[in-house]
């Protein structure tokens, strides 16, 4: 299991101004959290930060609290379903912190206590004043620690405190150069280590996925459960007859695709053939630091928003809507973009997300056109799609993240988009929350968020009807088989033969020099 915290931008400002003191002096504080657990990780999400009251801590060059103190907050803790973590800073501190003796007794003799009362690891923080970076452990009773590969704070830019000795920057390389040089190796080396999900592989997805894979991400997934068909082939770029005749999960091919994309030395590229709205497509999803909503039935959008907030996972978010005429021809087309995030109104406060459909969707209905027309609804969500749109979505979603990871000129991501094809004009929206938004509500609700997740048929019945191949199929399949792994093997091959030609450091320099990229690249 890996171990992250996260925490949304408000607490992360509210943490600030406590701890980094405008005397230059260490302080303390208590703060309560939530797990989230996903198949990989285990997140400890920031819900609500204790300040001590009067005579609760001493500030004297290194900052000490009482036992009344832990007390009172593994108290409120327990009555909320919470764990609590014990946060310090260390003001003239750069990096990553390691802890001095006095910090990590302070922590340990209060590990046993604490899990006593919640019934959950302490965990304990360190805040650098010098660079805001954050470093975390959590402690077993018996007071054993386990540090954090992250600390995620998700503001307008999203700010990762890597741990470099769990998770180091991956090298640069050759093929990402021109990435690099576009925002400085320290952000390559930052968004590199993110662990980015794409859901649904249409269009919109396995483009944005393609993208990601190429820019040197390592941590790419894909998540669709469906099969390719050919009515799939005119927006699939990459895919094909042999993929539709084969029956092939696009969660496969997905990945395929992206392996013959992917510049990271070492990627890591996963196809998850769930949906995100089953219980497991869910679990997955939470191991991740952002995810791509590329789909757009009610349901998985309405887990997605859920997730969003409940589990601090920003969800970048973006669609298609084409105005046909009646009798033939184009209104209008639009499209959208937008990170859903605390701190940013959810898909429903937007108008992105109808909740009315979403019951209705989980029971299959919207596949059913007899009881979309005795119900009177309008219509299903819109199934128009054309190739030479998509692609604008995808570089808006995409827009969205690089502004969110990367922020240029220190200016994060934009709030929401649109983007009208008729008069080519692009407007920020300005919405605001509902009052008592139920998504926004659950802020760091983390397991304990209301289950969206269950059953979902299609999803099932896609997995099994691939088991009922014809046999014509199958030796069709073998050969593909024997075909793919003979063009890894060149692949790899050739990956070899350029690897020893970019072992060269000096060429690797020139290369960067060249395109008048950053100093002090290195393979
Ligand atoms: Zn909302």
């Amino acid at each position: 299991m890996r171990h992250s915290v996260a925490m949304a931008g408000a607490i992360a400002h509210e943490l600030w101004e406590h701890l980094l003191r405008a005397d230059g002096q260490q302080d303390v504080t208590l703060a309560t959290y939530r797990p989230s657990t996903g198949v990989e990780r285990q997140s400890y999400l920031i819900r609500t930060v204790h300040p001590p009251r009067p005579g609760e801590r001493d500030v004297h060059g290194n900052a000490s609290f009482t036992g009344d103190y832990v007390l009172r907050v593994a108290s409120a803790a327990f009555a909320d379903g919470s764990g609590v973590a014990i946060l310090h800073s260390h003001p003239g501190g750069r990096g990553s912190q390691g802890m001095s003796a006095p910090d990590a007794d302070a922590e340990r003799s209060y590990a046993h206590l604490v899990h006593e009362i919640t019934g959950l690891p302490l965990l304990g923080m360190t805040l650098a004043g010098g660079d805001r970076r954050w470093s975390a452990r959590r402690w077993s009773p018996t007071g054993e620690p386990t540090w954090c590969e992250s600390v995620r704070v998700i503001d307008d830019i999203l700010h990762i405190s890597w741990n470099d000795a769990l998770r180091q920057p991956p090298p640069l390389r050759e093929t990402q150069v021109r990435t690099a040089s576009g925002w400085g190796p320290k952000i390559q080396a930052d968004i590199a280590r993110l662990r980015v999900l794409v859901i649904g592989a249409g269009s919109v997805g396995l483009e944005v996925a393609l993208r990601l894979a190429a820019s040197g991400i390592q941590h790419v997934a894909v998540m669709d459960f469906d099969t390719v068909e050919l009515l799939n082939l005119d927006r699939l770029i990459g895919a094909t007859r042999l993929d539709a005749l084969l029956r092939r999960p696009k969660a496969d091919v997905a990945v395929r695709l992206l392996r013959q994309a992917a510049t990271a030395a070492q990627p890591d590229i996963r196809g998850i053939d769930y949906s995100i709205c089953e219980p497991r497509g869910h679990e997955f999803a939470l191991d991740y630091d952002v995810i791509f909503s590329c789909v757009d039935r009610p349901w998985p959008r309405a887990v997605l928003n859920m997730t969003a907030y409940a589990d601090l996972i920003p969800v970048i978010d973006g669609g298609l809507h084409i105005d046909p005429f009646p009798d033939g021809g184009m209104r209008n087309a639009t499209w959208r973009s937008h990170v859903i995030r605390p701190g940013r109104p959810c898909l429903a406060c937007i108008r992105q997300l109808d909740l009315g459909q979403v019951a209705m969707d989980r029971e299959g209905l919207l596949d059913d056109p007899e009881y979309i027309r005795r119900a009177g609804q309008a219509r299903a969500p819109a199934r128009q799609n054309v190739a030479t749109l998509s692609v604008s979505v995808v570089s808006s979603v995409l827009a969205q993240f690089v502004s969110f990871v990367a922020g240029p000129g220190g200016r994060g991501e934009p709030g929401p988009l649109q983007y009208l094809l008729t008069t080519h004009s692009l407007s920020h929206l300005r919405y605001t929350t509902q009052p008592n938004c139920y998504f926004e509500n659950a802020t760091a609700a983390g397991d304990q968020r209301l289950a969206l997740t269950g059953t979902h048929r299609k999803a099932e019945e896609a997995r099994d009807s691939r088991t009922q191949t014809s046999w014509q199929a199958r030796m069709i399949s073998l050969a593909a088989t024997a075909v793919q792994a003979l063009d890894e093997r060149i692949e790899r091959c050739a990956i070899r033969s350029l690897r020893s030609r970019s072992k060269d450091p000096s060429r690797l320099r020139r290369v960067a020099a060249e395109d008048g990229g950053p100093a002090g690249l290195h393979e």
